[in-house]
């Protein structure tokens, strides 16, 4: 059995081999944490898209969307709280050079106590059987409790100095608990540092005063300034929403796990703008909405789950994050925030205008709560990547891998193979694909055995083969075979559209989602 480090190898070489993702700029070694997609990952990225932007716009006709640009005024991100305080906390090793961020590295310390008490657990359920009861064994047993009382006074100590932003205190905790870096082995550590993750670049020529401008990074922000125009040119009534889907970047300072962390990336947000003291209402109906319309794409119930912040930023009154367990644990794929009035007060404040809604029912003006969603296209990709990727055994020691990808994200949704390349078949074949592309993303293979022109498809999550054969001359079937079961049918041609469409329709997802 491969370990989840080397499958999750496995997944980053696939993706490259297959035409889903590369290395930015790979010729010249390519840039830390860039990356470019491929044939098969852009047509997958967009799929991901569509189906965010049409659950959000499509399915709640008080949501809206907008493209702001990615340069803003330098001010947005003034009165965002980005210039001051977009900051992580980092720190070198002597030794090894690398740099680390000291929240991580203590969270790691907390996730290594974690996993202590899950194996006592887990030991202990092996143990007890169908009797075991969990609850009373995390009160009860010494080594568990002892752990969890060093989790608590390490948690409580760490969420103390994050919340103050204490950097002292981060490298006392980080001296105290002994940590090592990973590679050196050493606790040789400098002193922790503040590092804002903003790139900013210059607009305009140096001779009349260059400005300093920085490339976003989140999409937000484009959406706050653009409320009062979507509002008033919409005439739309509260509760609404504003839905963008953009670039934005991070000069992050620990970039790992592939397209999990990028500096350059992709966001789908959504700015829900409420009646002050609906938050908490608003706030659960979005949790469940936006958990649904992970759920429903069937990669599998178990692997999400959500992480409330005991941490809130001040202006936030709830937040939780919904995450997907990854070969590398559960991690963070989308966060949904209560951030009351903080955005839309703060840019009325540094721009001298009234960002206020008159609310006719009643009769007064208030500047609107917002409940914000905010997922990232890439680790969304990532982990529909990582739950499709599949090494099966087949009968008579042959082996394969598959992308079980669900139907409608997948790139390419058909293949239509001449059995042979004579005898009319390829013109018969080109002749089907030809009816098919104006409804489905359609391949054309010929070259090769029919083994290895499956084998093809599967590396890239096509869910239809279709062959076409000598008798589909005479009697206009093809033989389709499923992806996932391996299975053939004989099928009319007549018969194709109807059969693809029912299965990789955007459609049926979206009205599962709206029941
Ligand atoms: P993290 O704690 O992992 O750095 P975050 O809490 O800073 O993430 P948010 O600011 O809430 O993330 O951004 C919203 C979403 O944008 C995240 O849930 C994630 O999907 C995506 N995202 C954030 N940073 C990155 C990144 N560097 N690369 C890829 N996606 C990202």
């Amino acid at each position: 059995m491969a370990t989840q480090e080397e499958t999750f190898k496995k997944i980053v070489a696939h993706c490259k081999e297959y035409g889903f993702v590369f290395p930015s700029s790979e010729i010249y070694d390519g840039l830390g944490a860039v990356y470019d997609y491929g044939q098969n990952g852009v047509e997958m990225k967009n799929n991901i898209k569509r189906y965010w932007w049409e659950a959000m716009t499509l399915l709640h006709e008080n949501v809206v969307g907008i493209d702001a640009a990615i340069f803003m005024h330098p001010t947005t991100w003034k009165a965002s709280g980005h210039v001051d305080a977009f900051n992580d906390p980092l720190i070198d090793n002597r030794d090894s050079k690398k740099r680390y961020r000291a929240d991580v590295l203590i969270e790691d310390q907390l996730g290594k106590i974690e996993e202590k008490i899950n194996k006592e657990v887990e030991k202990a359920r092996k143990r007890f059987g169908d009797s075991f009861d969990e609850a009373m064994f995390r009160r009860t047993n010494p080594r568990v409790v002892e752990h969890q009382e060093k989790w608590n006074a390490l948690h409580e100590r760490y969420s103390k100095a994050m919340n103050a932003m204490d950097l002292d205190e981060l490298k006392q905790i980080i001296l105290d608990e002994e940590i090592v870096c990973p590679i050196s082995g050493t606790r040789n550590w400098t002193d922790v540092r503040q590092f804002n993750l903003m790139f900013s670049t210059e607009m305009g020529s140096t001779a009349d005063g260059a400005m300093k401008i920085y490339l976003r990074p989140e999409t937000a922000q484009g959406i706050f300034v653009n409320y009062l125009n979507v509002q008033k040119t919409g005439r739309m009534k509260i509760p609404f929403g504003i839905a963008q889907i953009g670039k934005a970047f991070r000069n992050e300072i620990v970039a790992r796990q592939f397209v999990f962390r990028m500096r350059e990336f992709e966001q789908m947000e959504m700015q829900f703008f409420i009646k002050p003291g609906t938050e908490l209402e608003w706030f659960e109906h979005w949790k469940q909405f936006r958990l649904r319309w992970h759920k429903a794409l069937g990669l599998g119930d178990e692997k999400y789950r959500f992480h409330d912040h005991e941490k809130l930023a001040h202006y936030a009154n709830a937040a939780t994050d919904i995450e997907f367990l990854m070969p590398f644990g559960f991690k963070e794929v989308e966060g949904i925030h209560s951030r009351t009035n903080f955005d839309l007060s703060q840019h009325a404040k540094y721009s001298g205008k009234k960002i206020e809604y008159f609310d006719p029912e009643l009769n007064q003006s208030y500047t609107p709560y917002v409940i914000e969603t905010s997922i990232g296209v890439d680790r969304m990709f990532l982990s529909v990547m990582c739950s499709a990727y599949k090494e099966e055994q087949l009968e008579g020691g042959d082996s394969r891998v598959v992308l079980s990808l669900p139907p409608v994200l997948a790139p390419v949704k058909a293949c239509v193979m001449p059995l042979v390349r004579k005898d009319g078949l390829p013109e018969k074949a080109r002749e089907i694909m030809d009816d098919l592309k104006f409804d489905f993303h359609t391949a054309y293979d010929e070259k090769d055995s029919i083994g290895k022109r499956y084998r093809r498809q599967d590396a890239i999550g096509t869910p239809f083969c279709i062959t076409v054969d000598h008798d589909t001359l005479n009697d206009n079937c093809v033989t389709v075979r499923y992806r996932d079961t391996m299975a053939q049918d004989r099928v009319p041609i007549a018969d194709l559209r109807r059969m693809i469409g029912e299965a990789v329709d955007m459609k049926s997802l979206l009205q599962s989602l709206a029941k």
